[in-house]
């Protein structure tokens, strides 16, 4: 077997490129204690991966951990000692409540909070569903 042949028979051999029912990794988030504060290093980063605003995620972190939140840069502070695991624990549930599609599980996703609506509504670019946001 040629070099050519060999390389064309790992191509075959390679999983398939991204397609469709490709499940979203959701960004982990990487903390660490100072004081009597959580930092969250990747704070700004994981918010472009999921396209919510960092206002908004910070917001909902706040409420869920019962502690206020600050956006510093890249980073978010969180005034209370947490572990990793609690914080990663209530950025999953945004992400499943507010970013990923019901219907595809897709992220490609927007939150349309349009004048004339009492609820916020999660609109899916992929498949168009829409569905209420909690
Ligand atoms: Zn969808």
């Amino acid at each position: 077997m040629g070099y050519d042949e060999l390389l064309e028979d790992a191509y075959s051999k390679m999983p398939e490129k991204a397609g469709s029912g490709e499940r979203f990794d959701i960004p982990v988030l990487d903390s660490f204690n100072e004081g009597n504060k959580t930092i969250l290093k990747n704070f700004q980063a994981a918010c472009l991966k999921i396209r919510r605003a960092a206002s908004e995620v910070s917001k909902f972190l706040s409420k869920e951990l019962a502690t206020p939140a600050t956006v510093e840069g890249d980073r978010l502070v969180l005034h209370r000692k947490l572990k990793p695991e609690a914080v990663n624990k209530k950025f999953e549930e945004y992400v499943n409540g507010h970013v990923l599609c019901k219907q595809c599980g897709k992220p490609d996703t927007h939150i349309d909070s349009g004048s004339g609506q009492r609820a916020k509504m999660l609109v899916c670019e992929a498949c168009g569903a829409r569905g209420v946001v909690r």
